[in-house]
């Protein structure tokens, strides 16, 4: 199978990327090896003046293909090779060839004689690739507003150890290049343009014809990188000047407080920076290819790649997806437009989706409409929305408080207040409009689905979507099957959920669900700690220190500590005398009850607020209703506590058959309260900690704080066989 296309226009190659069977193009070794030939061919051929990489695809890539890394690590430890050679192997293999492209053939001692290669990219080109474009003379990007470019490999766990990382810094600096490398910040081409990533933004149709133009027009000097020409300073300085120092000190010092130094891969990436800004090209592309390996060999980054990459494509591909025909919904009717209900219209009616949005009057429905133009209006000023699509998105919007508007609506989505009476009610009137074989799903949080599908006349047709908030931008939903859901609900709503190009998860039905059901014990266990006398700040850093991005007082204050006293107020009604009582509930109490402090949206919680709603100190009385006592415990018991509340809850739904699949619990721990992420997810956390370890620590605590933390039978079993949770789940991603 070949994957390039070569040809020529005069004295300019024109090798073309267009691989079979796929839609978009990603780098495989195949393609490296290929590549690498149509390069040799260019600088052997004395015709040429130089070449340009384009695509034949409307994007020219989507990155390396992860999935490969495995594959190495797999096949070298299968036939009893060292697994860090093979890896390094490959990266230096995607090394060399982008050098190769670089230096072109120049001298290396005069730097004379280089061939030109100009990169043409007709919209997105990603990680490995965008790399690619960085090693190239000159850049062209087509004029294609949803093109994006950049560097994302540290979301999922890497950093960009093609030559990026190098070749940013000494494009732009280390400050200039901070935001793409740290955080993956992709930009439109336009941004690209005027941010230094690339040369030239041409007409789409105009792409391939500039960039040979330009190889045709270019003069030797084109073919040098100015860090391979004479006296090249980094810009800004490098480590050891005096402009250059307290740079790199600040980068390091702003990383850390930014990360708390969990991820390998930001601590490789600055390493790999530092110490190449102190030595010429050839010897940085060295250093970084050996700290990216490192990072390829770390255990934790693999468990994020293997979380956020591999298994997040599986789940988002429809990896649970019942096998039932094509499901895509047409038209959405969506009950209830308050906070829930205009922002799943919005995301409906964003993604191409009809929406019927319903509430008690035209009032009522108004308001959801004016919700939605509100998101669009906030798009258009910050330039992401047009107002042709602004208009072309409300123009999906009918809101109505007329039941009958839905007749033809293939999927309900009732976000209605959380009282099951008010939702028979809805289910009923629904239902009396709708198809047959329409879906009736309820986004509650709470309720659960069996019972509510109690006053369904089609229980097989009634499911649980649940999103979380704000809709617009929370990446999960959680899909709930009752006890009589069928599969065409569920192929229902888990095609909904890619329409809208969201992550789901599907999970059987259960008081909180999944996500959740987690969350709570990890803000209540904080909670606890704070009722019992440990100082605040000691809980919210030990938090960070774990990895999460919000501290659990923090984020009590943000989800309100109003809706955690009426969960409080809900779970005692509900449980009876079965209901034990802790340290949480007094707290809540005091704070919520007795100070009026609910939290951000009054303006005063766990921390105070200034008037313009940014959150200041923690509240100064805290102390003065729960003292701080004068003997702090071990940080990291603190840290235990606060991760194992989450990690045992994980692992009881696993147990209890809420959770299906573990895949789908660790990504859905990451994607919905933001799970300590470099760790992959909770059961990820259990493998790489090891869960005879886990058990230990569950047993300590149990011993001193009670039997929430007492371990699981799953847990405890695979720890006494020495199994982990993906050796026994899912044996094939095991050694990820
Ligand atoms: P909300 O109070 O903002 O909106 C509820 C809307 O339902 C209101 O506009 C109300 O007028 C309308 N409504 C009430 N009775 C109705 C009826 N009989 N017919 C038509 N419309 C009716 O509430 P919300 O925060 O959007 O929550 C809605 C649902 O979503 C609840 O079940 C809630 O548990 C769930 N949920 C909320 C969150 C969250 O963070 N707020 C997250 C996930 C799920």
């Amino acid at each position: 199978m070949t994957n390039w296309k070569y040809t020529t226009d005069g004295d300019v190659a024109i090798i073309t990327w267009d691989m079979e069977g796929r839609s978009m193009n990603v780098m495989t070794a195949d393609v490296i090896r290929e590549l690498d030939g149509h390069v040799d061919a260019v600088l052997a051929d004395d015709s040429l003046k130089g070449a340009v990489i384009t695509s034949a695809k409307n994007d020219m890539g989507g990155g390396v293909d992860l999935t490969m890394l495995a594959e190495i690590k797999a096949t070298a430890a299968k036939e009893g090779g060292n697994v860090g050679e093979a890896l390094f192997g490959f990266v230096w293999a995607l090394h060399s060839l982008y050098r190769k492209i670089e230096v072109a053939g120049a001298d290396p001692k005069t730097k004379k004689g280089g061939k030109v290669f100009a990169a043409a990219t007709p919209g997105t080109a990603l990680g490995g690739v965008f790399e690619l474009l960085l090693a190239c003379h000159r850049r062209f990007a087509a004029d294609n507003e949803k093109a994006k470019l950049g560097l994302p490999e540290t979301l999922v766990g890497l950093f960009p150890g093609a030559g990026g990382t190098t070749r940013l810094v000494r494009m732009l600096g280390v400050m200039g290049a901070a935001d793409y490398l740290l955080q993956g910040k992709l930009v439109n081409p336009k941004k690209a343009k005027a941010g230094m990533l690339i040369d030239e933004v041409v007409p789409a149709d105009e792409l391939v014809a500039k960039a040979v133009e330009w190889v045709k027009g270019s003069s030797e000097s084109d073919a040098v990188k100015p860090w391979d020409a004479k006296g090249y300073k980094i810009p800004g300085g490098a480590p050891y000047t005096p402009q250059g120092f307290p740079t790199f000190l600040g980068a390091t010092a702003m990383t850390h407080g930014k990360t708390a130094g969990v991820y390998p891969q930001t601590n490789a990436m600055l390493s790999a920076v530092y110490e190449g800004a102190l030595v010429d090209m050839d010897n940085a592309l060295k250093i970084e290819a050996r700290w990216f390996t490192s990072v390829l060999m770390d255990p934790r980054s693999a468990a994020m790649i293997r979380s956020l990459f591999v298994n997040k494509q599986a789940i988002e591909k429809g990896a649970r997806r019942p096998d039932v025909p094509d499901a895509k919904v047409r038209k959405v009717g969506i009950i209830g437009a308050g906070m829930m209900g205009a922002g799943i219209g919005f995301v409906s009616a964003r993604a191409g989706i009809d929406v019927v949005l319903v509430d008690r009057d035209q009032d009522a429905a108004d308001k959801g409409y004016a919700t939605i133009e509100g998101l669009l209006d906030e798009g258009v000023k910050r330039k992401k929305v047009t107002e042709d699509a602004k208009a072309s998105i409300l123009a999906r919007v009918n809101a109505t408080p007329d039941y009958d508007a839905l007749k033809d609506c293939d999927l309900i989505v009732e976000a209605v207040f959380e009282d099951p009476k008010i939702k028979a009610e809805v289910t009923a009137k629904v239902e009396a409009v709708i198809a047959d074989d329409a879906i009736f799903a309820t986004n509650t949080s709470t309720l659960p689905i069996t019972g509510l599908a109690e006053a369904s006349v089609r229980p097989d047709n009634f499911i649980g979507i649940h999103f979380f908030s704000p809709v617009h931008k929370m990446m999960l939903v959680e899909i709930i099957k009752g006890e009589k859901t069928g599969d065409l609900a569920v192929a229902k709503a888990l095609d909904f959920v890619r329409q809208i190009r969201k992550t789901p998860i599907v999970v059987n039905d259960a008081r909180f669900f999944y996500a959740n059901r987690c969350i709570i014990p990890y803000l209540n266990e904080a909670m606890i700690m704070v009722s019992e006398g440990v100082n605040p700040v000691l809980i919210e850093n030990a938090a960070k220190q774990i990895g999460m991005p919000v501290a659990p007082l923090q984020l009590t204050d943000e989800t309100s500590l109003e809706l955690g006293h009426r969960i409080m107020a809900a779970t005692k009604a509900q449980m009876g005398e079965s209901y034990v009582g802790t340290g949480a509930d007094d707290v809540i109490t005091t704070l919520y009850e007795g100070e009026g402090r609910a939290g951000r949206k009054n303006g005063k919680g766990f921390y105070d607020y200034d008037e313009k709603g940014k959150r200041a100190a923690l509240w100064p009385d805290l102390g003065k209703h729960f003292p701080v006592s004068e003997d702090q415990p071990d940080f990291e018991e603190v840290k235990n506590r606060l991760i194992l509340s989450q990690v045992l809850e994980a692992v009881r739904a696993k147990e209890e058959g809420v959770l299906v699949d573990i895949r789908e619990g660790d990504v859905g721990a990451i994607l919905g309260w933001g799970f300590a992420p470099w760790s992959g997810g909770p059961m990820s956390w259990i493998d790489l900690t090891g869960p005879k370890e886990v058990v230990a620590i569950c047993d300590a605590l149990t011993e001193k704080f009670g039997d929430r933390f007492a371990a699981p039978a799953l847990l405890r079993e695979i720890a006494d066989k020495g199994e982990t949770f993906y050796g026994r789940f899912q044996p094939q991603q095991a050694a990820a």
